[in-house]
């Protein structure tokens, strides 16, 4: 199945001097995103002449060292690390993508619902699509325009139009980087300044761990081509900002910036407007570590209740949602966060979690905390309930496993066994943003879907 390789994944680009070790920088920002995928991750670099990859199964920690550093030398470089569904973890599909000549690789972060435009077009030039991804696919576009006489940028613009669904990619030859976000911009996408050179990333906190300066955001529908002249602008389509608001409520770091404002303070604001919906009278206010700790904070700011930890987090299991089993996704709660009975025990406690997406977390955290003593369980969520499944590179399950697709939030609060359970409402969330409605996607939350998900969307059931 080639449509259900969606990834939001983390890419990397770095242009420098000629003396510029630029897979070592892409490898800082590589590090700097690695919760943006912990599947794979890849590095190509350019030393001018010639473009060379490395790329392996796991955490960035375990894929590079510093032979392969060595290997990879050059003043152009870009990084990816991949987060995919449990359909399309295997290495072959590991990026960048490249080809035979390594004259172009690719990164590419967003999924595309449909691919059929661009399989038609291959097929019409005679280029094989099996076993192609959509990232591989668009390469494929790109490779095909660049082998009848564009320049690469031409080939991007030539391409485009075939590219129907969500991307920020990072494309390089072997002597130029470019950057291209869909016209939606619905994945994040940064441009920052080294010292002699440029950075983009998908996310700030990779430029501003390795001092670059944050320049601004690649625009909707921009391309931004990067080499011996220069860094220089081309808007290929319509700007339309939809940014995926699943962002700022879970995906992103908290030391990063999207639209101009900071995750962290957007997260903490999100507790803030959940302690004016939900006024509960407790003695402790525990958040679900890491993604919701900033929430927690803003909730016990603004109704007074004490902030605690109730949950120590193992720092060495990551991120539990990916593992394609149930079974042992339960486990992995557990193993993941254990309870601190002297904080728990015979209090009435507010947890505070980012989000519900198919309840197996929750359900385990709240028979956890009931363990470890405590005598109420208030849950509250820092999102409103996840009804529609994603198309645009997070790996949510289909709508039938969303627990709030089918069941009430009294059922769910009845499945999981809390005394209460509060969802932050949509207009809270918004207004926590400062941010305008219009400037997001918010399709797993309202399943309208700004950028059309053509024949997927007969997977959808209004609820
Ligand atoms: P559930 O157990 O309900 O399926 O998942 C909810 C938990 O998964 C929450 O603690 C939330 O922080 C986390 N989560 C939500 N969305 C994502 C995602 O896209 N990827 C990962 N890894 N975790 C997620
Ligand atoms: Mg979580």
């Amino acid at each position: 199945m080639l449509d259900v390789l969606g990834e939001k994944c983390g890419i990397v680009g770095v242009y420098g001097n000629k003396d510029l070790e630029a897979s070592r920088l892409v490898l800082a920002g590589l590090w700097a995103l690695q919760h943006r995928g912990q599947e794979s991750s890849g590095i190509s670099a350019s030393d001018g002449n010639i473009i060379r990859t490395h790329t392996g199964s796991g955490l960035v920690a375990h894929v590079y060292d510093e032979k392969t550093l060595d290997s990879l030398p050059g003043y152009i470089a870009i990084g990816h690390n991949r987060y995919s569904t449990s359909g399309g973890s295997t290495a072959k599909h590991n990026q960048p993508v490249t080809n035979s000549n390594n004259a172009i690789a690719l990164g590419h972060n967003g999924n595309l619902p449909s691919v059929v435009k661009l399989q038609e077009f291959l097929a019409s030039k005679k280029i094989s699509i099996e076993d192609r991804n959509d990232s591989e696919l668009m390469f494929d576009a790109l490779q095909y325009y660049v082998s009848e006489g564009s320049s690469i940028e031409d080939a991007v613009k030539q391409a485009y139009p075939l590219f129907t669904g969500v991307f920020c990619l990072v494309v390089m030859t072997v002597d130029k980087l470019i950057a291209i976000r869909d016209e939606y911009g619905i994945r994040p996408l940064s441009v920052g300044k080294l010292q002699d050179g440029y950075m983009v990333a998908s996310e700030t906190c990779a430029l501003s761990t390795v001092n670059a300066i944050e320049v601004r955001d690649v625009k909707p529908g921009e391309m931004i081509v990067i080499d011996e002249s220069g860094l220089r602008s081309v808007q290929i389509s319509e700007s339309k900002n939809k940014l995926d608001i699943f962002e700022f409520v879970y995906f992103a770091r908290p030391d990063s910036a999207l639209l101009g404002k900071r995750v962290n303070e957007v997260r903490r604001n999100l507790g803030k407007e959940l302690a004016k919906e939900f006024k509960i009278k407790a003695d402790v206010v525990i958040p679900v570590p890491d993604s919701a700790i900033p929430a927690a904070l803003g909730y016990a700011q603004a109704s007074g209740v004490p902030f605690d930890h109730g949950f120590i987090k193992n720092r060495y299991i990551h991120r539990t949602f990916i593992r394609p089993v149930q079974k042992i996704r339960e486990n992995d709660v557990h193993m993941k966060l254990n309870p601190l009975e002297e904080v728990l025990k015979g209090k009435s406690v507010v947890v505070i979690d980012d989000s519900i997406v198919r309840g197996t977390t929750s359900k385990k955290l709240v028979d956890l905390l009931r363990s470890a003593g405590a005598k109420e369980v208030h849950m509250l969520i820092s999102s409103p309930p996840i009804k529609y499944p994603d198309f645009y590179g997070i790996d949510t399950p289909d709508q039938k496993d969303l627990i709030a697709s089918h069941m009430s939030v009294e059922e769910i609060r009845d499945l999981i066994d809390a005394d209460f359970l509060g969802f932050l409402s949509y207009e809270g969330m918004i207004k926590a943003t400062g941010v305008s409605e219009d400037l997001f996607s918010t399709s797993c939350f309202t399943g309208v879907y700004p950028l059309d998900i053509l024949e997927r969307m007969k997977e959808i059931k209004k609820v």
